[in-house]
C-alpha cells in the first residue's frame, strides 16, 4: 500500500483471504513499473526512490530502502503485474524465495497490482505467530485506516471472502476523512486544527470531550504522510484536554503534520512506525498548546460564539439574565443585586490559579449566572454539581450513604436482576444498600448521598439499566467511571431544583479547586459558557473593543 502511495495512486483496492494469511492483492492506478524494472523491484536493496530525491535525508515517499518487496518474496509467493501510462500492456512475474521467475504478459489497466499468497508458508515458525484469519483482518482495517487517514485524498476499498469490508472514499476535507473511520457523529462534535508548530504545520479534526475513547488508538497521527505512533505528541494531545475529559480516556481524531523532512528521522523503526523529530520537545509542546487553544475555542465547550450555528443556547440574545421569579427559585431570588454573598473564597480560588468568581444570579432554575475577572459565566446547574460529585467519587471511590429511615421496595426486570449480580460491589461501593425481596423486587436500605443530597431510591434502576446495557453512547465506557457519572448524575443538582446560595458557592468553589479547570460534565456537555468581557465590548460596538 505504501508503494501504491509513493507511485502516486488515486484510488486502491485491497483484497484479502483468510484475513490475509492465504492472500492478500493490493491494486493500484499509480505510475506502474517499467517492464525492465520489474525484477529490480523484487530484489533487496533495489529501490527507485533515491535518485530524484537526493540525499536520504530529504525523502519524502513512505518507502526507501528497497526491501519490501524482496522480503516479502521471502515469506510467502509474490505475483507482481504493472503496466505503466506508456505501455500497451501490462507485464509482470512471481518470485519467491529463489528470487523472481520469467516475465509473462498480462491484461491490466495503468497502475500496479502485487499479490501475495501463503504468507510464511515456509517457515512454520513465524506462521504460529500470526493471529486468527478475524484478528489479522481486523489488523488489515487498521492499516488501511492509518494510511488513509495520512492520505485522504486516495480512496481505499478493501474486499474479503464475503464483499467489500470497507470503503474509504476520497475527501477533500480532512474532517470528512476522519468521519469515514471514527464515524459521523465527528462531523458535529469536532474541533478543527490548523496551526504552526515549530519547522512545519498541524492540521487535523479532533473530537470533541463528548467522542473520547478509552485507549489511545483512535488518535491517528502522520507525518508528511506516513502513519506514526508517537508516545510524546499523543501524550501531548492528551495533555491538551486535560480535565475536559475523565482519567483514562482518550482523544479521538485525525492530526496530519507536515515537517521538513531534514527535521525527521524515520529510521527509527524497522516499520518506519516510530519517528523522531529534531525539536521532539518543541513540537510536542506547540501541539499541546495548539490543540487546547482549538479546545478553548470550540463554542460548546468553554465560551460562547455569537454566530456558531448548532452551539447552546448562548447567543446575546438568550444571554439575557431576567430575575428569575416565582416559587421554583425562592433562595435565589434574594441574591439578585447581592453579588457579594457567594463569592468564591479568593484564596482557594488564587491558589489554584483561577480568578475569582462572584455570584450574580440564577436563570429558571437552570443557569447559574457569574462574573469572573475577565467577563461573564454562565453555569449549569446540573452538569456542574454532577461533575463535582463525579470526580469526587473517582477520588475517593465512593460516595456517602444515607440509610433510609423507610427501606424502598425497588421492582427489577430480569437484566437489572443479572446487572445487579454482575455489578453487586460496584453499586454498594456507589451507597446502595440492596437486598433481594421478593421474586422480582429488592429492598434499598440506604442510598448514595453526597453533601446532604442523596439520590432517590429509584436511581438504583437507572444504575443498572446502564450497567446492563453498557451505558450511555457518550458515557465513558470503563465499568468504574460508568457507575460514577450515573451515581453522579442521580446525586446532584437537578436542573429545576431550586438551589440556595451557599450551596452554589460550594459547587462553584469544587468545581474552580479541581486540579485543571473542569468545564465538562462526565458525559462530556458543557458546564461552563464563558463571554469574555472583549466579546462583550463587541456586541455592544463599543470602541476600541
Ligand atoms: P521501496 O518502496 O523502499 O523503494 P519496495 O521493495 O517496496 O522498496 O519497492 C521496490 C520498488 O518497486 C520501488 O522503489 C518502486 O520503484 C517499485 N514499486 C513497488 N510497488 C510499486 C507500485 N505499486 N507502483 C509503482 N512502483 C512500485
Ligand atoms: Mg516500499
Amino acid at each position: 500500500m505504501e508503494n501504491a502511495l509513493d507511485a502516486g495512486a488515486r484510488s486502491v483496492a485491497v483484497r484479502i483471504e483468510r484475513g490475509g494469511i492465504d492472500r492478500i492483492e493490493v491494486s493500484d492506478d499509480g505510475s506502474g513499473i517499467p517492464p525492465e524494472e520489474l525484477a529490480l523491484a523484487v530484489t533487496p536493496h533495489a529501490t527507485s526512490k533515491l535518485a530524484p530525491e537526493g540525499p536520504i535525508e530529504r525523502i519524502v515517499s513512505l518507502g526507501f530502502r528497497g526491501e519490501a518487496l524482496a522480503a516479502i518474496a521471502t515469506a510467502a509467493r509474490l505475483r507482481i503485474v504493472s503496466r505503466p501510462p506508456e505501455r500497451e500492456e501490462a507485464r509482470g512475474l512471481e518470485a519467491d524465495a529463489r528470487g523472481p521467475g520469467p516475465a509473462f504478459s498480462a491484461g491490466r489497466a495503468i497502475g500496479t497490482t502485487v499479490e501475495i499468497r501463503d504468507l510464511f508458508a515456509t517457515t512454520p515458525a513465524r506462521r504460529k505467530f500470526l493471529k486468527s484469519p478475524a484478528a489479522e483482518q481486523v489488523e488489515v482495517v487498521r492499516t488501511v485506516e492509518r494510511l488513509y487517514l495520512a492520505h485522504p485524498s486516495v480512496g481505499i476499498r478493501v474486499g474479503a471472502e464475503a464483499g467489500e469490508i470497507a470503503a474509504y472514499p476520497p475527501e477533500a476535507r480532512l474532517a470528512d476523512a476522519a468521519a469515514r473511520v471514527l464515524g459521523p457523529e465527528l462531523l458535529g462534535a469536532r474541533i478543527d486544527v490548523a496551526a504552526t508548530v515549530p519547522g512545519g504545520t498541524v492540521r487535523g479534526a479532533l473530537g470533541r470531550p463528548t467522542l473520547s475513547a478509552a485507549t489511545s488508538r483512535r488518535l491517528f497521527l502522520s507525518v508528511n504522510g506516513r502513519p506514526i505512533e508517537s508516545r510524546s505528541l499523543a501524550a501531548a494531545v492528551r495533555a491538551a484536554y486535560g480535565d475536559y475529559l475523565p482519567r483514562a480516556r482518550y482523544p479521538v481524531g485525525v492530526l496530519r503534520l507536515e515537517v521538513a523532512p531534514e527535521r525527521l528521522d524515520v529510521n527509527v523503526h524497522p516499520g518506519k512506525r516510530e519517528v523522531r523529530f529534531a525539536d521532539e520537545r518543541a513540537i510536542a509542546e506547540a501541539l499541546r498548546r495548539r490543540v487546547r487553544e482549538a479546545l478553548l475555542d470550540a463554542p460548546q465547550v468553554a465560551e460562547a460564539r455569537p454566530a456558531a450555528p448548532g452551539a447552546p443556547a448562548a447567543g446575546p440574545d438568550r444571554a439575557a439574565v431576567r430575575p428569575s421569579a416565582g416559587p421554583a427559585a425562592p433562595a435565589v431570588q434574594r441574591t439578585l443585586g447581592t453579588p457579594a454573598e457567594a463569592r468564591v473564597p479568593r484564596a482557594v480560588a488564587a491558589a489554584r490559579g483561577h480568578p475569582a468568581l462572584t455570584l450574580l444570579g440564577c436563570l429558571d432554575a437552570l443557569y447559574w449566572v457569574a462574573a469572573a475577572d475577565d467577563g461573564l459565566l454562565l453555569i449549569d446547574q446540573h452538569a456542574a454539581s454532577e461533575r463535582v460529585v463525579y470526580d469526587a467519587l473517582r477520588r475517593r471511590g465512593r460516595l456517602g450513604r444515607q440509610t433510609l429511615v423507610e427501606p424502598a421496595t425497588v421492582r427489577l426486570t430480569g437484566a437489572q436482576h443479572a446487572a445487579l449480580r454482575a455489578h453487586g460491589e460496584a453499586v454498594r461501593a456507589a451507597g446502595f444498600d440492596v437486598e433481594p425481596f421478593g421474586p422480582d423486587d429488592v429492598r434499598v436500605r440506604a442510598v448514595p448521598a453526597y453533601r446532604g443530597r442523596t439520590a432517590p431510591a429509584s436511581a438504583l434502576r437507572e444504575l443498572l439499566s446502564e450497567l446492563a446495557d453498557g451505558g450511555r453512547p457518550t458515557l465513558p465506557d470503563g465499568l468504574e467511571e460508568r457507575t460514577a457519572a450515573t451515581i453522579a448524575c442521580h446525586a446532584a443538582i437537578r436542573a429545576g431544583d431550586p438551589v440556595a446560595v451557599e450551596e452554589m458557592g460550594r459547587v462553584l468553589e469544587a468545581l474552580r479547586a479541581l486540579p485543571e479547570a473542569s468545564y465538562a460534565c462526565p458525559h462530556g456537555r458543557p458546564i461552563v459558557i464563558r463571554l469574555p468581557r472583549a466579546r462583550l465590548d463587541r456586541w455592544f460596538l463599543r470602541s476600541g473593543a
